[in-house]
């Protein structure tokens, strides 16, 4: 959507994007800093494969020392810290429960490892928040793996505690089952708290924690993330995949992510702060879309309208069958020039995901080009 939205602007298209995954925000300038900082003082060597030991102790430090060191491998990002934990756990036939809708990646990293995805499929009823009841029915003697992500992305949904807990009781029932515990939204969240998985001590033994720099503090580009786990078997395996593949993240970029876990988190807040404004503008706006239907997000930085009002007159004005979120996502951007994702990327044909990412006017002026196509139909 990015690339097409890219060629529309060539040709001279007023196109607004909603489709952003990262902060619009620039790295703060103490992350900069510390980056060219870097440069100036030689970190252009290759550096040790689990990360440099300063970057995973500010790490372990930031984690309230839940996670010595040792514990910890950093990576290229998130996304490869996923990956890889993914690829040393999962054997073909293995079954990884993910709630969906979920980041797109998931299911995908899934199947190359020749793992099967088993979804289970939530609703706004629940604030798209699986319940430990669904996890229980999911759960068999071939699940592997449970991978949750709050706050998430594409809904917004931040698990409270009492909700963990309830699913805690069910996870460590599974002691053989790994949890993936992506958190990468932590700190990007507009409820009092946000519990992470790290804090219950019963399955400890099961967690991989991913998190990293890239949403907190505005540093998609610089692509460090990392994974905490107490396996040492796991923590092994994850270091020899990373040792012969990328052998270790950039080691700029790591004291720079270094310097973004040591300096006052100041940035971080100004940044949620941001973010709660947009979300409460965008929430406004959206529901005032008639037929449209969404959650209010309590995190990260989308929302997930349901959209499928709009579905049988969208296949009647296209002529077709029928049209879910792909037909409409084309539809909004060929009519209204306003781009966002479909739900079906996440599991999810109702709805469709739009990045508040961004400034407010962009956001007001989506708003409105998204009502008038609606209306159109
Ligand atoms: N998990 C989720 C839920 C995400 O949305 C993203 C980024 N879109 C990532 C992981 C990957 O993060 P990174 O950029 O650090 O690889």
């Amino acid at each position: 959507m990015a690339a097409r939205c890219q060629e529309m602007r060539k040709q001279g298209v007023d196109v607004v994007s909603m489709t952003l995954g990262e902060p619009d925000f620039a790295a703060p300038d103490h992350v900069k800093a510390a980056a060219k900082q870097a440069v100036e003082d030689n970190f252009s060597h290759y550096g040790p494969v689990p990360g440099f030991l300063s970057l995973r102790e500010a790490i372990a430090s930031h984690l309230n020392g839940r996670y010595a060191p040792n514990e910890i491998m950093v990576s290229t990002g998130a996304k490869q810290a996923i990956y890889n934990a993914i690829m040393v756990t999962i054997n073909k036939g293995d079954e990884v429960v993910i709630p969906t809708p979920c980041w797109v990646s998931y299911m995908e990293i899934v199947k190359l490892a020749e793992g099967i995805p088993v979804t289970v499929a939530t609703n706004a009823a629940t604030n798209w928040k699986v319940t430990a009841e669904q996890l229980r029915k999911a759960m068999n003697e071939r699940t592997r793996m449970v991978m949750l992500c709050s706050p998430n992305n594409p809904t917004g949904s931040v698990y409270s505690r009492a909700e963990l807990e309830e699913i805690v009781a069910v996870l460590e029932q599974y002691p053989e089952v790994y949890i993936l515990s992506d958190e990468i939204y932590q700190h990007i969240h507009y409820t009092p708290e946000v519990v992470s998985l790290a804090e219950f001590d019963s399955i400890r033994n099961q967690l991989i924690l991913i998190n990293g720099i890239s949403k907190a503090y505005a540093m998609t580009g610089y692509r460090i993330g990392w994974m905490a786990t107490k396996s040492r078997e796991l923590w092994q395996a994850y270091n020899r995949l990373q040792g012969q593949s990328t052998t270790c993240a950039c080691t700029v970029a790591q004291k720079a992510a270094e310097a973004a876990y040591l300096a006052p988190q100041d940035c971080v807040e100004q940044m949620r702060l941001a973010f709660q404004k947009r979300r409460d503008l965008i929430m406004e706006l959206v529901r005032e879309l008639p037929e449209v239907s969404c959650t209010m997000p309590e995190g990260a930085f989308y929302v997930f309208p349901d959209v499928s009002a709009y579905f049988p007159r969208l296949a009647k004005h296209l002529g077709s069958v029928s049209a879910a979120s792909r037909e409409m996502t084309e539809y909004l951007l060929n009519e209204a020039h306003v781009a966002c994702v479909a739900g079906e990327d996440f599991g999810e044909d109702k709805c469709i995901r739009l990045s508040y990412a961004t400034d407010e006017a962009t956001i007001r002026e989506a708003i409105k080009r998204i009502k008038n196509a609606l209306l159109q139909l």
